[in-house]
């Protein structure tokens, strides 16, 4: 432990950064997705039992915990996602993806960069007095089953406990190194629902002898524009969104059977509870009252990401430290997008962070085939977790 009191700076990663820009290139170019990022996770690992860390794999399927103790003191835990999506690049870079249909399109090949870049930083220089844990985690783009959710059920907290963890998302339509925070609820809860009508099919021109099931969604559709407009506190906000309604073959005939999904976004456990019993309870009145029956599927995706006052108050000083205040939105409005690091929120305090990736002609929105990922971003965000653990380690 060194007795001087410096604290990483973004200029102390700079005679990293064709190292780093290497790395996410590399990682970019070979993209894996949810539960197969065998390659990923042992570069990862490979590098961090290289710097000196214990190194766990297989947490979660394929995640990966490096963790490095220096003293004794506090513990603190940041995650960074390693997998892809089901895209096609048409970037035309040339660390364009190798694969057909796979593509690092959401920046998780930044994020794992970044804190590599955090862990090298950290187990060179030893300027802390405590544990911390890196969580690379698979499979954050999965919706159900993803792998925060293994992790944790793998025992991530109890095998490698932190007094706080924290995570960031790169986030286009800011400048790259801006920080961009806020207290308490910021990313939505996401949930889908699968609903089956069952009515009676038959001739086109026989209707007083069916269950016109066509009827019967159409009626639900709009039913369903009644419960933020009606039965949600205006206050709050709440999405419900019919994407997919399937029924029929043909016009002369009437279905047996028509299928809807739903995709519902909340901020507050009280209201994504009461979104789930109003959906129920139409969806089966208003198919009673057609005489047709309805089964419901009802998914729970992520949970809300809640930041602690604590934490991000925490996170913001640092962010502060580093760039300026001039660089730093403490107050971001609301996303209605969502996150599975949400899980780990429910297990310690801790903050959820995000970080521009660009504006105008660099601001592509993540999921799109002309994204990628800023690398302006990797000393910025490397320093930035060093100095995280530095300050809350000191
Ligand atoms: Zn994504
Ligand atoms: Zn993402």
């Amino acid at each position: 432990m060194k007795a001087e009191l410096h604290y990483c700076e973004v200029d102390d990663l700079r005679p990293q950064i064709p190292e780093l820009t290497r790395i996410r290139q590399h990682i970019h170019q070979h993209p894996e997705m949810a539960y197969e990022e065998i390659q990923t996770a042992r570069l990862v690992a490979d590098k961090l039992r290289g710097w000196g860390f214990a190194v766990t794999e297989g947490v979660g399927e394929t995640g990966v915990v490096g963790t490095l103790t220096v003293g004794s003191g506090k513990s603190i835990g940041i995650r960074a996602d390693m997998d892809a999506l089901p895209l096609t690049e048409q970037t035309g870079l040339p660390y364009a993806s190798v694969y057909q249909g796979k593509m690092h399109a959401c920046g998780h090949d930044g994020h794992t960069t970044m804190l590599l870049g955090a862990a090298e930083y950290l187990a060179r220089t030893r300027n802390f007095n405590g544990t911390v844990h890196l969580y690379f985690q698979p499979a954050e783009e999965k919706g159900f089953d993803s792998g925060a959710q293994r992790m944790v059920k793998d025992g991530l907290f109890e095998r490698f406990p932190c007094d706080a963890v924290f995570g960031l998302h790169n986030h286009p339509g800011e400048a790259p190194g801006t920080f961009v925070f806020r207290r308490g609820p910021f990313m939505s809860a996401s949930d889908k629902v699968a609903i089956t009508l069952k009515g009676v099919g038959g001739h086109a021109a026989r209707p007083h002898l069916t269950v016109d099931p066509i009827v019967v969604a159409s009626s639900i559709v709009m039913a369903l524009q009644t419960i933020v407009a009606r039965n949600i506190n205006p206050v709050e906000t709440a999405v419900v969104t019919v994407g997919l309604l399937q029924a029929g073959v043909a016009n002369n005939v009437i279905s047996n059977s028509a299928y809807m999904e739903l995709s519902i976004r909340s901020f507050s456990t009280q209201v994504r509870q009461q979104l789930q019993e109003r959906i129920e309870a139409l969806v089966h009145a208003q198919a009673a009252s057609y005489g047709a029956t309805a089964e419901i599927d009802y998914m729970a995706g992520y949970p809300v990401i809640d930041n602690d006052d604590a934490e991000t108050e925490f996170a913001l000083q640092v962010a502060r430290e580093l760039v300026g205040d001039e660089q730093v939105i403490a107050h971001a409005d609301q996303l209605m997008s969502s996150e599975d690091f949400a899980y780990m929120l429910e297990q310690r305090p801790g903050c959820f962070l995000r970080l521009g990736n660009g504006v105008g002609e660099d601001g592509c929105m993540v999921h799109n085939p002309a994204y990628d990922f800023n690398d302006k971003n990797l000393p910025i965000g490397a320093a930035y977790w060093a100095r995280l653990v530095e300050r809350y380690l000191n």
